[in-house]
Protein backbone atom coordinates (compact mmCIF):
# COMPACT_ATOMS: atom_id res chain seq x y z
CA UNK A 1 0.00 0.00 0.00
CA UNK A 2 2.96 1.89 0.99
CA UNK A 3 4.46 1.38 -1.93
CA UNK A 4 1.20 2.56 -4.43
CA UNK A 5 1.10 5.51 -2.25
CA UNK A 6 4.39 6.67 -2.97
CA UNK A 7 4.54 5.38 -6.95
CA UNK A 8 0.84 7.58 -6.81
CA UNK A 9 3.13 10.71 -5.35
CA UNK A 10 5.82 10.41 -7.53
CA UNK A 11 3.83 10.58 -10.45
CA UNK A 12 1.69 13.51 -9.44
CA UNK A 13 5.21 15.28 -8.53
CA UNK A 14 6.63 14.22 -11.96
CA UNK A 15 3.55 15.38 -13.90
CA UNK A 16 3.25 18.67 -11.70
CA UNK A 17 6.15 20.22 -11.36
CA UNK A 18 7.08 21.22 -14.25
CA UNK A 19 10.55 22.93 -14.82
CA UNK A 20 11.58 26.56 -13.60
CA UNK A 21 15.03 28.50 -14.06
CA UNK A 22 16.88 29.27 -11.49
CA UNK A 23 15.71 32.81 -11.43
CA UNK A 24 11.82 31.65 -11.41
CA UNK A 25 11.02 33.95 -14.15
CA UNK A 26 10.46 31.48 -16.46
CA UNK A 27 8.35 28.48 -16.19
CA UNK A 28 6.73 25.88 -18.21
CA UNK A 29 5.07 21.92 -17.90
CA UNK A 30 6.66 19.95 -20.55
CA UNK A 31 5.07 16.30 -21.61
CA UNK A 32 8.37 14.86 -20.01
CA UNK A 33 11.38 15.72 -18.40
CA UNK A 34 14.27 13.34 -19.37
CA UNK A 35 17.18 13.07 -17.60
CA UNK A 36 19.43 11.07 -19.35
CA UNK A 37 22.92 9.71 -17.42
CA UNK A 38 24.22 7.82 -20.84
CA UNK A 39 25.60 8.45 -24.45
CA UNK A 40 23.21 5.52 -25.28
CA UNK A 41 20.30 7.11 -23.32
CA UNK A 42 20.78 10.90 -24.67
CA UNK A 43 20.80 8.98 -28.18
CA UNK A 44 17.62 7.53 -27.47
CA UNK A 45 15.61 10.27 -25.86
CA UNK A 46 16.48 12.33 -29.14
CA UNK A 47 15.63 9.45 -31.40
CA UNK A 48 12.13 8.76 -30.09
CA UNK A 49 10.87 12.78 -29.27
CA UNK A 50 9.03 14.42 -32.15
CA UNK A 51 9.99 18.07 -29.98
CA UNK A 52 12.72 18.58 -26.95
CA UNK A 53 14.26 21.28 -26.17
CA UNK A 54 17.92 21.29 -23.30
CA UNK A 55 18.51 22.55 -20.80
CA UNK A 56 21.75 22.85 -18.45
CA UNK A 57 21.32 24.41 -15.01
CA UNK A 58 18.39 26.46 -15.89
CA UNK A 59 20.80 29.84 -15.34
CA UNK A 60 19.55 31.34 -18.33
CA UNK A 61 16.73 34.24 -17.43
CA UNK A 62 16.08 34.31 -21.27
CA UNK A 63 13.06 32.20 -23.13
CA UNK A 64 15.49 29.98 -25.18
CA UNK A 65 14.96 26.76 -22.62
CA UNK A 66 11.01 26.38 -22.39
CA UNK A 67 8.79 24.08 -24.10
CA UNK A 68 5.34 22.02 -24.02
CA UNK A 69 6.90 18.97 -25.35
CA UNK A 70 10.08 17.09 -24.28
CA UNK A 71 13.13 18.65 -22.05
CA UNK A 72 16.04 17.06 -21.59
CA UNK A 73 17.87 17.76 -18.43
CA UNK A 74 21.57 17.12 -18.95
CA UNK A 75 23.03 17.38 -15.71
CA UNK A 76 23.41 13.46 -15.32
CA UNK A 77 25.54 13.77 -18.36
CA UNK A 78 28.52 14.72 -16.19
CA UNK A 79 31.55 12.24 -16.90
CA UNK A 80 35.43 12.87 -18.14
CA UNK A 81 35.92 11.46 -20.87
CA UNK A 82 39.72 11.87 -21.73
CA UNK A 83 42.37 14.53 -20.88
CA UNK A 84 45.88 15.20 -22.86
CA UNK A 85 48.04 17.12 -20.65
CA UNK A 86 50.82 16.66 -23.64
CA UNK A 87 48.30 18.51 -26.17
CA UNK A 88 45.98 20.36 -23.13
CA UNK A 89 43.08 19.23 -24.41
CA UNK A 90 39.92 18.02 -22.01
CA UNK A 91 36.77 16.56 -23.17
CA UNK A 92 34.09 16.38 -20.63
CA UNK A 93 30.25 15.37 -20.87
CA UNK A 94 28.27 18.72 -21.57
CA UNK A 95 26.02 18.48 -18.05
CA UNK A 96 29.56 19.40 -15.84
CA UNK A 97 29.51 21.57 -13.62
CA UNK A 98 32.14 24.23 -14.57
CA UNK A 99 33.18 24.48 -10.90
CA UNK A 100 34.19 20.43 -11.64
CA UNK A 101 36.00 20.90 -14.83
CA UNK A 102 37.68 23.33 -12.84
CA UNK A 103 38.41 20.98 -10.83
CA UNK A 104 39.46 18.13 -13.18
CA UNK A 105 42.02 20.51 -15.16
CA UNK A 106 43.75 21.94 -12.17
CA UNK A 107 44.42 18.01 -10.66
CA UNK A 108 46.46 18.03 -14.13
CA UNK A 109 48.07 21.30 -13.84
CA UNK A 110 46.14 23.45 -16.19
CA UNK A 111 43.75 25.39 -16.44
CA UNK A 112 40.91 27.20 -18.75
CA UNK A 113 42.25 30.88 -19.53
CA UNK A 114 39.19 32.70 -19.20
CA UNK A 115 35.74 31.92 -17.59
CA UNK A 116 32.55 33.21 -16.66
CA UNK A 117 31.82 34.82 -12.89
CA UNK A 118 29.58 31.68 -12.50
CA UNK A 119 30.65 28.44 -11.70
CA UNK A 120 27.26 26.65 -11.40
CA UNK A 121 26.38 26.40 -14.95
CA UNK A 122 26.72 23.41 -17.03
CA UNK A 123 29.37 23.28 -19.90
CA UNK A 124 27.09 23.00 -22.39
CA UNK A 125 25.18 25.70 -21.48
CA UNK A 126 27.75 28.08 -21.01
CA UNK A 127 29.32 27.76 -24.72
CA UNK A 128 25.50 28.09 -25.95
CA UNK A 129 25.00 31.55 -24.98
CA UNK A 130 28.06 32.70 -25.26
CA UNK A 131 28.84 33.13 -21.85
CA UNK A 132 32.22 35.31 -21.18
CA UNK A 133 34.13 36.16 -18.30
CA UNK A 134 36.17 39.72 -18.45
CA UNK A 135 39.52 40.19 -20.21
CA UNK A 136 40.11 42.23 -23.83
CA UNK A 137 42.85 39.43 -24.93
CA UNK A 138 39.63 36.90 -24.53
CA UNK A 139 36.53 36.16 -25.97
CA UNK A 140 33.82 34.49 -24.41
CA UNK A 141 34.27 30.78 -22.90
CA UNK A 142 33.48 29.16 -25.83
CA UNK A 143 36.61 30.01 -27.74
CA UNK A 144 38.02 27.90 -25.86
CA UNK A 145 36.16 25.12 -27.47
CA UNK A 146 37.89 22.68 -30.11
CA UNK A 147 35.67 19.56 -31.00
CA UNK A 148 31.64 19.15 -30.38
CA UNK A 149 30.16 15.94 -30.09
CA UNK A 150 26.37 16.68 -30.92
CA UNK A 151 23.70 14.06 -31.24
CA UNK A 152 21.38 15.37 -34.38
CA UNK A 153 17.68 15.02 -35.26
CA UNK A 154 18.09 11.35 -35.84
CA UNK A 155 19.57 10.42 -32.36
CA UNK A 156 23.16 10.13 -34.79
CA UNK A 157 26.63 11.02 -32.84
CA UNK A 158 28.20 13.53 -34.70
CA UNK A 159 31.86 15.18 -34.45
CA UNK A 160 32.35 18.97 -35.23
CA UNK A 161 35.82 20.25 -35.34
CA UNK A 162 36.16 22.41 -38.63
CA UNK A 163 36.03 26.19 -38.68
CA UNK A 164 32.91 27.04 -40.06
CA UNK A 165 31.09 23.87 -38.37
CA UNK A 166 33.02 25.45 -34.76
CA UNK A 167 31.44 28.75 -35.64
CA UNK A 168 28.08 28.07 -36.28
CA UNK A 169 27.78 25.57 -33.35
CA UNK A 170 29.98 26.76 -30.26
CA UNK A 171 27.46 29.22 -29.88
CA UNK A 172 24.35 27.00 -30.61
CA UNK A 173 21.85 28.60 -28.83
CA UNK A 174 19.90 24.57 -28.15
CA UNK A 175 19.15 24.50 -31.91
CA UNK A 176 22.36 22.85 -33.21
CA UNK A 177 21.48 19.28 -32.13
CA UNK A 178 21.87 18.35 -28.50
CA UNK A 179 25.69 18.39 -27.43
CA UNK A 180 27.11 15.27 -25.45
CA UNK A 181 31.09 16.12 -25.32
CA UNK A 182 32.80 19.48 -25.09
CA UNK A 183 36.49 19.26 -25.89
CA UNK A 184 38.22 22.41 -24.42
CA UNK A 185 42.07 23.47 -25.17
CA UNK A 186 43.88 24.57 -22.00
CA UNK A 187 46.69 26.44 -20.69
CA UNK A 188 49.54 25.48 -17.95
CA UNK A 189 47.84 26.68 -14.15
CA UNK A 190 48.46 29.88 -13.32
CA UNK A 191 47.39 32.22 -10.57
CA UNK A 192 45.95 35.76 -10.54
CA UNK A 193 46.33 39.01 -8.37
CA UNK A 194 43.48 41.13 -7.88
CA UNK A 195 43.54 43.95 -6.81
CA UNK A 196 40.38 45.74 -5.29
CA UNK A 197 39.33 49.12 -3.98
CA UNK A 198 36.04 51.62 -3.99
CA UNK A 199 37.00 54.94 -6.38
CA UNK A 200 35.14 57.91 -7.37
CA UNK A 201 33.15 57.23 -10.31
CA UNK A 202 35.26 60.14 -12.09
CA UNK A 203 38.43 58.21 -11.37
CA UNK A 204 37.06 55.04 -12.77
CA UNK A 205 35.22 56.43 -15.79
CA UNK A 206 38.03 59.11 -16.82
CA UNK A 207 40.78 56.56 -19.31
CA UNK A 208 39.29 53.83 -18.60
CA UNK A 209 39.83 52.72 -22.45
CA UNK A 210 43.74 53.11 -21.48
CA UNK A 211 42.77 51.45 -18.37
CA UNK A 212 41.33 47.98 -19.77
CA UNK A 213 44.34 48.21 -22.17
CA UNK A 214 46.72 48.19 -19.24
CA UNK A 215 45.36 45.73 -17.08
CA UNK A 216 44.85 42.03 -18.57
CA UNK A 217 41.14 42.06 -16.60
CA UNK A 218 39.13 44.73 -15.13
CA UNK A 219 35.29 45.06 -13.60
CA UNK A 220 33.68 47.04 -12.24
CA UNK A 221 30.33 47.44 -9.90
CA UNK A 222 29.00 50.69 -10.34
CA UNK A 223 27.14 52.59 -7.32
CA UNK A 224 25.27 54.97 -9.08
CA UNK A 225 23.55 56.63 -6.19
CA UNK A 226 26.68 57.37 -4.94
CA UNK A 227 29.00 57.60 -7.53
CA UNK A 228 31.29 55.49 -6.42
CA UNK A 229 32.83 51.96 -8.01
CA UNK A 230 34.20 49.14 -6.94
CA UNK A 231 36.58 48.63 -9.50
CA UNK A 232 39.32 45.39 -9.76
CA UNK A 233 41.69 44.80 -12.10
CA UNK A 234 43.68 41.39 -11.86
CA UNK A 235 46.74 39.98 -13.82
CA UNK A 236 48.74 36.40 -13.97
CA UNK A 237 51.40 36.25 -11.64
CA UNK A 238 53.82 33.83 -10.79
CA UNK A 239 53.31 34.39 -6.86
CA UNK A 240 52.45 31.96 -4.96
CA UNK A 241 48.65 32.30 -2.93
CA UNK A 242 48.01 34.30 -0.56
CA UNK A 243 44.47 35.46 0.46
CA UNK A 244 43.91 38.20 2.88
CA UNK A 245 40.40 37.22 4.37
CA UNK A 246 40.44 33.66 3.52
CA UNK A 247 37.51 33.36 6.70
CA UNK A 248 35.91 36.44 5.95
CA UNK A 249 35.72 36.18 1.90
CA UNK A 250 33.10 33.33 2.16
CA UNK A 251 31.05 35.31 4.97
CA UNK A 252 30.75 38.28 3.45
CA UNK A 253 29.22 36.11 0.12
CA UNK A 254 27.22 34.35 2.35
CA UNK A 255 26.13 36.96 4.78
CA UNK A 256 26.08 40.16 3.83
CA UNK A 257 25.89 39.84 -0.11
CA UNK A 258 23.58 36.80 -0.20
CA UNK A 259 21.16 37.17 3.33
CA UNK A 260 21.29 40.63 3.96
CA UNK A 261 21.11 41.40 -0.24
CA UNK A 262 18.68 38.64 -1.19
CA UNK A 263 16.26 38.71 2.17
CA UNK A 264 17.24 42.35 3.84
CA UNK A 265 16.51 43.88 1.03
CA UNK A 266 13.43 42.11 -0.45
CA UNK A 267 11.47 43.00 2.69
CA UNK A 268 12.56 46.02 3.99
CA UNK A 269 14.13 47.59 1.06
CA UNK A 270 11.13 48.44 -0.63
CA UNK A 271 10.47 51.58 1.85
CA UNK A 272 12.60 54.11 0.05
CA UNK A 273 14.29 55.75 2.96
CA UNK A 274 15.84 52.51 3.67
CA UNK A 275 16.92 51.60 0.44
CA UNK A 276 18.52 55.43 0.03
CA UNK A 277 20.42 54.16 3.38
CA UNK A 278 21.38 50.83 2.40
CA UNK A 279 22.83 52.06 -1.27
CA UNK A 280 24.79 54.53 1.04
CA UNK A 281 26.12 51.80 3.11
CA UNK A 282 27.01 49.21 0.31
CA UNK A 283 30.35 50.60 -0.90
CA UNK A 284 31.79 50.28 2.87
CA UNK A 285 30.67 46.36 2.03
CA UNK A 286 34.11 46.33 -0.33
CA UNK A 287 37.19 46.49 1.48
CA UNK A 288 40.29 47.38 -0.49
CA UNK A 289 42.26 44.24 -1.10
CA UNK A 290 44.97 42.58 -3.01
CA UNK A 291 44.62 38.70 -3.30
CA UNK A 292 46.77 36.00 -5.32
CA UNK A 293 44.54 33.17 -5.72
CA UNK A 294 44.18 30.22 -8.37
CA UNK A 295 43.23 31.58 -11.64
CA UNK A 296 39.50 29.64 -11.39
CA UNK A 297 38.77 30.99 -8.20
CA UNK A 298 39.39 34.34 -8.64
CA UNK A 299 37.75 34.19 -12.19
CA UNK A 300 34.62 32.79 -9.90
CA UNK A 301 35.40 35.20 -7.12
CA UNK A 302 31.86 37.09 -7.03
CA UNK A 303 29.72 33.92 -8.26
CA UNK A 304 26.59 35.60 -7.08
CA UNK A 305 23.95 33.90 -5.06
CA UNK A 306 21.30 36.35 -5.07
CA UNK A 307 17.80 35.88 -6.81
CA UNK A 308 18.11 38.96 -9.23
CA UNK A 309 16.83 39.91 -12.99
CA UNK A 310 19.51 40.82 -15.47
CA UNK A 311 19.56 42.33 -18.64
CA UNK A 312 23.20 42.57 -20.29
CA UNK A 313 23.91 43.95 -23.52
CA UNK A 314 27.61 43.93 -25.20
CA UNK A 315 28.16 47.60 -26.71
CA UNK A 316 31.48 48.49 -28.81
CA UNK A 317 34.06 49.57 -26.04
CA UNK A 318 34.24 52.98 -27.68
CA UNK A 319 30.58 53.50 -26.85
CA UNK A 320 30.71 52.60 -23.16
CA UNK A 321 30.48 56.05 -21.92
CA UNK A 322 27.22 56.79 -23.74
CA UNK A 323 25.98 53.59 -22.68
CA UNK A 324 26.88 54.77 -18.86
CA UNK A 325 24.83 57.86 -19.88
CA UNK A 326 22.00 55.50 -21.28
CA UNK A 327 21.62 54.04 -17.97
CA UNK A 328 21.58 57.84 -16.26
CA UNK A 329 19.25 58.65 -18.53
CA UNK A 330 16.44 55.36 -18.36
CA UNK A 331 17.03 55.93 -14.40
CA UNK A 332 16.05 59.67 -14.64
CA UNK A 333 12.74 58.59 -17.15
CA UNK A 334 11.39 55.79 -15.25
CA UNK A 335 12.14 57.00 -11.51
CA UNK A 336 13.41 53.21 -10.82
CA UNK A 337 15.52 53.29 -8.17
CA UNK A 338 19.05 50.95 -8.74
CA UNK A 339 18.88 48.42 -6.15
CA UNK A 340 22.27 46.31 -7.30
CA UNK A 341 25.01 48.37 -8.67
CA UNK A 342 25.21 47.84 -13.18
CA UNK A 343 28.30 45.44 -13.60
CA UNK A 344 30.63 46.27 -16.70
CA UNK A 345 33.07 44.16 -18.13
CA UNK A 346 35.34 43.88 -21.01
CA UNK A 347 36.04 41.50 -23.92
CA UNK A 348 37.64 40.67 -27.11
CA UNK A 349 35.57 38.85 -29.85
CA UNK A 350 37.63 38.55 -33.00
CA UNK A 351 37.53 34.88 -33.03
CA UNK A 352 34.20 34.12 -31.40
CA UNK A 353 31.11 31.96 -32.74
CA UNK A 354 28.94 33.43 -35.08
CA UNK A 355 26.12 33.87 -32.80
CA UNK A 356 27.59 35.14 -30.13
CA UNK A 357 27.22 38.95 -29.21
CA UNK A 358 30.88 39.92 -28.69
CA UNK A 359 31.90 38.61 -32.49
CA UNK A 360 34.00 41.03 -34.36
CA UNK A 361 34.97 43.57 -32.21
CA UNK A 362 36.26 44.74 -28.47
CA UNK A 363 33.49 45.83 -26.27
CA UNK A 364 32.05 46.34 -22.62
CA UNK A 365 29.71 43.83 -21.51
CA UNK A 366 27.21 46.20 -19.45
CA UNK A 367 24.48 44.39 -17.40
CA UNK A 368 21.88 46.08 -15.10
CA UNK A 369 20.72 44.12 -12.11
CA UNK A 370 17.54 44.44 -9.80
CA UNK A 371 16.94 41.98 -6.74
CA UNK A 372 13.55 40.04 -7.69
CA UNK A 373 11.66 41.12 -5.09
CA UNK A 374 11.98 44.50 -6.11
CA UNK A 375 9.27 46.19 -8.51
CA UNK A 376 9.87 48.50 -11.59
CA UNK A 377 12.75 46.68 -12.78
CA UNK A 378 11.03 45.78 -16.36
CA UNK A 379 9.54 49.51 -16.94
CA UNK A 380 13.62 50.34 -16.15
CA UNK A 381 14.75 47.57 -18.38
CA UNK A 382 12.33 47.75 -21.35
CA UNK A 383 13.47 51.91 -21.44
CA UNK A 384 16.92 51.31 -21.40
CA UNK A 385 17.29 48.60 -24.32
CA UNK A 386 16.23 50.81 -26.93
CA UNK A 387 18.93 52.98 -25.64
CA UNK A 388 21.99 50.14 -25.95
CA UNK A 389 20.97 48.81 -29.38
CA UNK A 390 21.15 52.86 -30.50
CA UNK A 391 24.37 52.42 -29.53
CA UNK A 392 25.31 48.86 -31.08
CA UNK A 393 24.83 46.50 -28.58
CA UNK A 394 23.76 42.95 -28.50
CA UNK A 395 22.13 41.06 -26.03
CA UNK A 396 23.87 38.14 -24.14
CA UNK A 397 20.95 35.52 -25.20
CA UNK A 398 21.30 33.97 -21.90
CA UNK A 399 19.56 37.23 -19.78
CA UNK A 400 16.38 39.07 -20.47
CA UNK A 401 16.09 40.46 -23.76
CA UNK A 402 12.87 42.29 -25.14
CA UNK A 403 13.71 43.22 -29.03
CA UNK A 404 14.29 40.84 -31.30
CA UNK A 405 18.09 40.34 -32.09
CA UNK A 406 18.46 38.39 -35.75
CA UNK A 407 18.82 41.62 -37.52
CA UNK A 408 22.00 42.17 -35.41
CA UNK A 409 23.64 39.62 -37.14
CA UNK A 410 24.97 39.82 -40.34
CA UNK A 411 23.83 37.08 -43.77
CA UNK A 412 26.36 35.50 -43.64
CA UNK A 413 26.86 34.34 -40.18
CA UNK A 414 22.72 33.33 -39.69
CA UNK A 415 23.61 31.42 -43.46
CA UNK A 416 26.52 29.68 -41.76
CA UNK A 417 24.42 28.63 -38.82
CA UNK A 418 21.42 27.98 -41.04
CA UNK A 419 23.46 25.56 -43.00
CA UNK A 420 24.55 23.60 -39.88
CA UNK A 421 20.80 23.15 -38.55
CA UNK A 422 19.84 21.95 -42.08
CA UNK A 423 21.95 19.19 -41.54
CA UNK A 424 21.69 18.67 -37.93
CA UNK A 425 18.08 18.99 -37.58
CA UNK A 426 16.10 19.88 -40.84
CA UNK A 427 12.73 19.04 -39.17
CA UNK A 428 13.44 21.42 -36.56
CA UNK A 429 12.77 19.46 -33.83
CA UNK A 430 15.22 21.25 -31.10
CA UNK A 431 13.13 24.36 -31.71
CA UNK A 432 10.94 26.93 -29.03
CA UNK A 433 8.49 29.40 -29.40
CA UNK A 434 11.99 32.19 -28.89
CA UNK A 435 14.19 30.45 -31.13
CA UNK A 436 11.35 29.91 -34.53
CA UNK A 437 11.08 34.14 -34.05
CA UNK A 438 15.01 33.91 -34.76
CA UNK A 439 15.25 31.11 -37.49
CA UNK A 440 13.98 31.06 -40.65
CA UNK A 441 10.91 28.92 -41.10
C1 LIG B 1 23.94 34.11 -10.94
C2 LIG B 1 24.31 34.09 -12.40
C3 LIG B 1 25.56 34.53 -12.78
C4 LIG B 1 25.91 34.54 -14.14
N1 LIG B 1 27.16 34.96 -14.49
C5 LIG B 1 27.49 35.04 -15.80
C6 LIG B 1 28.78 35.49 -16.22
O1 LIG B 1 29.67 35.77 -15.41
N2 LIG B 1 29.02 35.61 -17.55
C7 LIG B 1 28.08 35.32 -18.48
O2 LIG B 1 28.33 35.51 -19.66
N3 LIG B 1 26.87 34.83 -18.12
C8 LIG B 1 26.56 34.69 -16.82
N4 LIG B 1 25.34 34.20 -16.47
C9 LIG B 1 24.45 33.68 -17.52
C10 LIG B 1 24.72 32.18 -17.74
O3 LIG B 1 26.10 31.95 -17.85
C11 LIG B 1 24.07 31.69 -19.04
O4 LIG B 1 22.72 31.98 -19.03
C12 LIG B 1 24.31 30.20 -19.28
O5 LIG B 1 23.83 29.87 -20.56
C13 LIG B 1 23.62 29.32 -18.23
O6 LIG B 1 24.05 27.97 -18.37
P1 LIG B 1 23.10 26.77 -17.89
O7 LIG B 1 23.94 25.55 -17.75
O8 LIG B 1 22.31 27.19 -16.74
O9 LIG B 1 22.20 26.60 -19.19
P2 LIG B 1 20.63 26.84 -19.38
O10 LIG B 1 20.30 28.20 -18.92
O11 LIG B 1 19.87 25.71 -18.82
O12 LIG B 1 20.53 26.80 -20.98
C14 LIG B 1 21.08 27.86 -21.75
C15 LIG B 1 21.06 27.47 -23.24
O13 LIG B 1 21.97 26.41 -23.46
C16 LIG B 1 21.33 25.36 -24.17
N5 LIG B 1 21.96 24.10 -23.75
C17 LIG B 1 22.28 23.72 -22.49
N6 LIG B 1 22.87 22.51 -22.52
C18 LIG B 1 22.91 22.12 -23.83
C19 LIG B 1 23.38 20.97 -24.51
N7 LIG B 1 23.94 19.95 -23.87
N8 LIG B 1 23.24 20.92 -25.85
C20 LIG B 1 22.68 21.95 -26.54
N9 LIG B 1 22.23 23.06 -25.95
C21 LIG B 1 22.34 23.15 -24.61
C22 LIG B 1 19.87 25.47 -23.76
O14 LIG B 1 19.01 24.87 -24.72
C23 LIG B 1 19.71 26.99 -23.75
O15 LIG B 1 19.51 27.43 -25.06
C24 LIG B 1 24.97 34.12 -15.12
C25 LIG B 1 23.72 33.67 -14.72
C26 LIG B 1 23.40 33.64 -13.38
C27 LIG B 1 22.03 33.16 -12.96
Amino acid sequence: MRCVVFAWSWLVLAGCAGWSNWAGNERCQPKRIARPATLAELRDVVRTSAHLRVAGAGHSWSKLVCTDEVLVDTRSLTRLLSVDEGARRIRVEAGMRLKDLDQLVAQHGLALATEPTISEITVGGAIATASHGTGLAHGAFSEEVVALDVIDGAGQLVTLDSPDDLRAARVGLGTLGVIYSITFRLVPAFNLEIYERVVDEKQAFEGIEQRVADNQHVDMFWFVTEHKVFLRTYHRTDAPIHVTHPARDPIEEWVVRTWIGQFGLATVGKIPGIKKLLNKVEPSLFPDQTTTDRSDHVFHRFPGHQKVYSMEYLVPIERTHDALQAIKDSLAATKFYPNMPPYLRFVGGAGDGDLSPLRGRSSCAIEVLSYTGFKGWEQFFRDLEPRFLALGGRPHWGKLFFANPRALYDAAAWANVERLRARLDPHHKLANELTRTLFTP
